[in-house]
């Protein structure tokens, strides 16, 4: 009798899958508490499977590294890296899909925006509707401001017509994947690393939720519009090389309206003489053109410094402490 009792706890055990909750933090001490409050209500709910919630301290300035000790000491389910210094938020997004151990994994975001209890919506449609990711996208961000709302379509416009990958306007991070997914993007090991490019690239069958961004919960949003414009721009570089085929294509056009020109001002100049004439608008053509020089020089060397630090190979991230620091001391 009771090794039948064993064999069936042995049986549900082994049908029991584990969702990893991978979440970048930079300076969220605020926040922390209450998204671990509430992801830790939905693992609640979700009964019949197991959690494990990998939080990765992006070299944070406030408290945030010490909640997730405390966090780590007193639930077995967290885990923690924590980063040598600042690495941002795609260095911390590979180091907790690295690391995480479970059959599904989800991304989400410290501060709220990704509501937790989606979690619970997206593994049900994986499971019943046989997607290999379920991912959001907010087109309206209510975050954005009128001007970062009109760049950020054009750059999806853009995006869209000079890349062969896919970019879903208002994609998020946010998105439960299968383990098959996280190992394919896991294998991506590029130094400049454009998250939203490389789901894409890895393809897989997903799911695509419209969803409004709420208020973040507390704190500020880290991401100035000069950091998303550098965000922007790596978008590009690392998802197409269009600018490249431009700069041949303008080069071209450029020879030959010089081409035609000559012909045209020898010609003029054996009919009807003045050879000087005209030289304010040669000098508006030699600077338009070595402008438009410069301009693709500065192209070629924003590749060309990619090239570079993608060839030094240098990690991705550098942690400097885990979870098992904090759990072995505790049974010290
Ligand atoms: N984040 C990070 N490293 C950084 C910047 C941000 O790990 O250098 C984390 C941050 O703590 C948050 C997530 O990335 O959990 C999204 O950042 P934020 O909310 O500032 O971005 P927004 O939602 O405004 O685009
Ligand atoms: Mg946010």
């Amino acid at each position: 009798m009771k090794k039948e009792n064993k064999k069936e706890v042995k049986q549900t055990n082994e049908k029991r899958e584990k969702i990893s909750i991978v979440v970048p933090c930079y300076n969220e001490q605020e926040s922390l508490p209450i998204f671990y409050e509430e992801i830790t209500k939905i693992a609640k709910e979700m009964k019949e499977q197991d959690f494990e919630f990998l939080f990765v301290n992006d070299g944070s300035k406030d408290n945030t590294l010490k909640i997730l000790k405390d966090l780590a000491k007193k639930d077995d389910r967290v885990r923690f890296i924590s980063f040598s210094r600042n690495f941002g938020k795609e260095g911390g997004m590979y180091a907790g899909l690295e690391n995480a151990t479970g059959d599904y994994v989800a991304i989400m975001d410290a501060d709220m925006q990704d509501p937790p209890e989606m979690v619970k919506t997206m593994y049900q449609d994986i499971k019943k509707e046989g997607y290999d990711c379920v991912a959001l996208c907010s087109p309206n961000h209510r975050d954005y401001g009128l001007v970062r709302k009109f760049f950020t379509n054009c750059w999806y416009k853009l995006i869209g017509k000079i890349s062969s990958t896919p970019q879903v306007p208002g994609a998020r991070d946010f998105r439960l994947m299968k383990r098959k997914m996280v190992d394919a993007i896991v294998n991506m090991k590029e130094y400049n690393r454009y998250s939203k490019g490389i789901f894409s690239f890895v393809g897989f069958n997903t799911k695509w939720i419209e969803y409004e961004t709420p208020e973040r919960a507390a704190g500020t949003s880290k991401f100035n519009f000069w950091k998303l414009f550098k965000y922007a721009l790596e978008g590009i570089l690392a998802f197409s090389t269009t600018p490249l085929v431009m700069a041949a294509i303008i080069g071209l056009i450029f020879c030959l309206i010089a081409f035609i020109a000559i012909i045209v001002i020898i010609v003029k100049t054996l009919a009807f003489g003045d050879p000087v004439g005209g030289w304010p608008s040669l000098a508006c053509m030699i600077m338009f053109v070595s402008g438009v020089q410069l301009f693709f020089l500065g192209v070629f060397g924003m590749y060309m410094s990619k090239l570079y630090l993608e060839v030094k190979k240098r990690p991705i991230y550098i942690a400097s402490e885990t979870e098992k620091d904090v759990k072995e001391e505790k049974h010290d």
